[in-house]
């Protein structure tokens, strides 16, 4: 019966042609080291222990409850106190999970963690960027475009992966890897620029590797190697000739002396009353490397990298900028949103616009990849 059902699986695959690797599962963190979270699950659904696979559950609708932690312990309605720190539901036939109001495809892990609690979407991979695209980029956006940028996040979702294996998520829901919303953020249109670049991702000499993304460069992406120290053909920044007309082009911000002395020092940074700012290097694409704050009695150098980090990455939209020091306040003048780093979605916007497909696309921000379908 099981190679039965196997080799109809294996009917299935070759009918609509997918890959198995393709529907790998990704984990995607979507709280963390929080007290609780409230849940929903509509349809059939079971709970396992995850840490033996125990069916230890299973039910049909559950109301909106609130799952918090007990010594360290998972309470879970219906389950008697301290079954598991690790409980894993699954919707059945057609059913899904909500978290905090949000519904998503696929499992959810709860996992304590010293005393707080982990919650983790386990989905597959085509579902996971079924949540991606849309809070990435416009949906109305051209389709070439939607078609590169899925590209990219599935590549990107791979490639993290690969160093996830002992840890119990593999990516974020932020910005930190990919903004991911559940079943809430899926669009027509950027479904179907996930379904029709099925299984197709980037390779540098036969390896995945980070696709890096940001909004918009102004100019001339960046350098992995500046910020990452990431030495790749493939990343090394090109001329974008193409997001002039992006409404993130130009940035300012404002920022009091005082302000950011105390925000560098909640960062750790060691200074006293800064008397003035002063960048020291820029790199080869012409974005701040390094900077040196000038303080009471000694100055610190600082990367540019953890300037943006201490001052916040949406007031210090970019490196890409230049400071003026006026009585106590720091005038900052900047160009682009993001690191720079590979692809320009503006720039991307705006090709796709032009008529560009979606692999010159990705060969041109992305030079000497391939553009390759997973096996
Ligand atoms: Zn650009």
């Amino acid at each position: 019966m099981v190679k039965k059902i196997a080799f109809i699986c294996v009917i299935m695959a070759a009918v609509t042609g997918n890959t198995f690797a393709a529907e790998e599962p990704v984990r995607v963190a979507i709280a963390r080291d929080v007290t609780s979270t409230y849940l929903m699950v509509k349809g059939s659904f079971e709970v396992r222990d995850m840490d033996n696979n125990r069916l230890v559950y299973k039910g049909r609708n559950l109301k909106k409850s609130l799952i918090g932690l007990s010594d360290n312990r998972i309470s879970f309605p219906y389950l008697k106190k301290g079954v598991s720190g690790r409980l894993q539901i699954t919707p059945l036939s057609g059913g899904y999970v909500s978290v905090n109001k949000r519904s998503y495809r696929g499992k959810i892990n709860l996992i304590a963690l010293d005393g707080r609690l982990l919650v983790v979407n386990e989905l597959g991979l085509e579902d996971y960027l079924r949540g991606v695209i849309s809070n990435e980029v416009a949906h109305y956006w051209p389709m070439e475009a939607l078609k590169a940028q899925a590209i990219i996040a599935r590549t990107y979702a791979l490639y993290q992966k690969q160093f996830t294996k002992n840890k119990y998520f593999d990516l974020t829901s932020d910005v930190y890897s990919q903004v991911y919303g559940g079943r809430p953020a899926q669009r027509w249109r950027t479904n179907r620029a996930v379904d029709l670049t099925r299984a197709k991702v980037l390779t540098f000499q036969g390896n995945l590797f980070p696709t890096y993304y940001h909004a918009t460069c102004a100019g001339k992406t960046e350098d992995s190697l500046e910020l990452w120290k990431i030495d790749l053909a493939s990343l090394k920044g090109v001329v974008c000739g193409f997001c002039a007309d992006s409404p993130h082009f130009r940035w300012q911000a404002k920022i009091d002396l005082g302000q950011m002395k105390d925000k560098l020092v909640k960062k750790g940074f060691s200074i006293v009353d800064i008397s003035g700012v002063e960048i020291t290097r820029l790199s080869a694409s012409g974005r701040v490397s390094a900077l040196k704050i000038q303080g009471e009695n000694a100055g610190i150098e600082i990367t540019a990298k953890d300037f943006r980090q201490a001052l916040g990455p949406d007031v210090i939209r970019s490196l890409n900028f230049t400071i003026r020091v006026i009585s106590g306040i720091a005038y900052i003048d900047g160009l682009g949103w993001g690191h720079g780093v590979g692809l320009c979605q503006w720039g991307m916007y705006k090709m796709a616009r032009n008529g560009y497909k979606h692999a010159q696309i990705l060969e041109y921000y992305f030079p000497q990849s391939k553009l390759v379908a997973r096996k």
